[in-house]
């Protein structure tokens, strides 16, 4: 039996994880954590039988309390607690944003396994979480579907025997569209993912290819890449997940149906790979699979991410920040879909990298490049 805590329990990831721990008699939920979605939250301990939940919005955590008679904690540091206190074999860290950073080096303090979706800790606390993991003796297992399949795909190889990474895009809603055309997208229009459903912050990223650029920087911390050895191909089926290339000249990919079910499965259940309701590839029915390279002249934000990992230091943190607080002002309408690069690129400017030293300082680092965006988006208006 594994106990498992999720961690953004009412979001996209989350309720796909808690259908995973429904149907796999060898989990079992033991905690769970949201923001403010009470109701959500109260019917998924219920379902789950869970006794302990955390909402960081303290109204929302009173009004669960109304109606939940398990323990509620509240507050940012209430799902830090909960993290510490559970007792969980496995933490799904589905949390959105760099606000998953504490989460993720709790889960390390407590000496569990860590099953990351989030992936914005990761990129933000770069060497500070591998020194996290390292000093907690767990493991650290993606759900991200492009560093399950790399995990996958790199399983048992002779580390000098890798030559490179492979992450594969599926270039948005947006693929093949001119910069000029890209000016007046709606955020309705942002938010229609050709292959993938997810939360709005995530598939926004997608349509910019920000995504693709944390997650070049997750791979690279995950597996200890060089970036010039990770590369992004645009695959508009989502079919191929990610690839790694080897010195004799193979080049390993993991393939099936796009659905996040798999590797949220692939992370609770590793090594067994418990069975789930996704069927495997049809190779009987008609297959294409198309790669191009990505356009980073239009699609910016791939560039700067790929320039912030490799300048190190709390740049990638300030790339992070400075991104969520911009596709903020773009779902709020504050600001049209190609300001979101001019906003993270002129944060980076304005907050420059320096060599990681704490967590303090990470945090820091973030606020400034949030002060950055917001005073950038209030001089506009
Ligand atoms: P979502 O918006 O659907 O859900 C976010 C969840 O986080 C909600 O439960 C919300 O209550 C909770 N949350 C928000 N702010 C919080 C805070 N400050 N503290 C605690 N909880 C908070 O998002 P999602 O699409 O499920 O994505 C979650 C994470 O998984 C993101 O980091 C994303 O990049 C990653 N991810 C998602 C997918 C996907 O298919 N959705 C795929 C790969 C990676
Ligand atoms: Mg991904």
């Amino acid at each position: 039996m594994r106990s498992v805590a999720v961690l953004g329990a009412t979001g996209s990831i989350g309720t796909q994880a808690l259908e995973i721990v429904g149907s796999h008699p060898e989990l079992t939920a033991c905690a769970l954590a949201a923001h403010s979605d009470h109701a959500g939250l109260v019917a998924a301990a219920r379902r789950h039988g869970v006794r302990r939940i955390a909402l960081v919005d303290p109204a929302a955590a009173a009004a669960a309390r109304r109606d939940f008679d398990g323990e509620v904690v509240e507050g940012a540091g209430g799902v830090e607690r909960l993290v510490g206190e559970c007792g969980a074999d496995v933490v799904l860290n589905a949390i959105v944003g760099a606000a998953g950073l504490r989460a993720t080096l709790a889960t390390f303090a407590a000496g569990a396994d860590l099953a990351l979706a989030n992936k914005e800790s990761l990129v933000a606390g770069g060497a500070l979480v591998m020194d996290g993991l390292r000093a907690g003796g767990g493991r650290m297992l993606p759900v991200d579907s492009e560093h399950s399949a790399l995990s996958q795909c790199l399983a048992g190889a002779a580390e000098d025997a890798v030559t490179g990474l492979v992450i594969t895009a599926s270039g948005g809603p947006f693929r093949g569209r001119s910069a000029e055309a890209l000016a007046d997208v709606t955020v309705a229009d942002a938010l229609a993912h050709p292959t993938w459903s997810m939360g709005a912050k995530i598939t926004v990223d997608s349509a910019t290819l920000m995504n693709k650029g944390l997650e070049v920087i997750e791979a690279h911390h995950l597996f200890g890449i060089a970036y010039a050895d990770i590369e992004v191909v645009v695959h508009p089926q989502s079919i191929v997940h990610g690839m790694v290339r080897f010195r004799d000249g193979a080049l390993l990919a993991h393939v099936g149906h796009p659905d996040m079910r798999v590797p949220i499965s692939w992370a609770l259940t590793y090594p067994q790979r418990s069975a789930t309701a996704v069927p495997s590839l049809d190779l009987t029915r008609p297959l294409q699979l198309e790669f191009e390279p990505p356009d980073t002249d239009t699609f910016r934000c791939l560039a700067l991410a790929r320039q912030a990992g490799i300048a190190g230091g709390t740049a990638p943190c300030v790339l992070n920040a400075a991104n969520e607080a911009a596709v903020g002002a773009f779902l709020a309408g504050a600001v049209g879909f190609t300001d979101i690069a001019d906003l993270v690129e002129r944060a980076l400017e304005r907050v420059p990298a320096e060599p990681l030293t704490s967590l303090e300082q990470l945090l820091e680092a973030d606020g400034r490049a949030r002060t950055a965006v917001t005073d950038a988006v209030r001089t506009a208006a």
